[in-house]
């Protein structure tokens, strides 16, 4: 299950949460030039939630209720 949702619709596609995550479960792909996200990476760090200036990326229900 995902860990984080992103919200394609807000994203610019800047960067932001690709550069603070240590994982690579987000990456910028550079053919496309649009943000992939791998959930079998993610660890729910939320890292990337806090790094993005246009809140596209929120916690998902399971990891808002299960960590705080
Ligand atoms: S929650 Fe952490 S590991 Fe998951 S995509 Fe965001 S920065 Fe990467
Ligand atoms: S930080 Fe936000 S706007 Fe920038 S690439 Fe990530 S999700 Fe998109």
């Amino acid at each position: 299950m995902s860990k984080i949702i992103v919200e394609y619709a807000k994203c610019v596609e800047c960067g932001a949460c690709t550069a603070v995550c240590n994982t690579n479960a987000l990456q910028l792909d550079a053919s496309s030039w649009s943000l992939v996200y791998d959930k079998r990476k993610c660890t729910g760090c939320k890292l990337c939630i806090k790094a993005c200036p246009l809140r596209a990326i929120r916690a998902s229900a399971k990891l808002s209720s299960a960590a705080t």
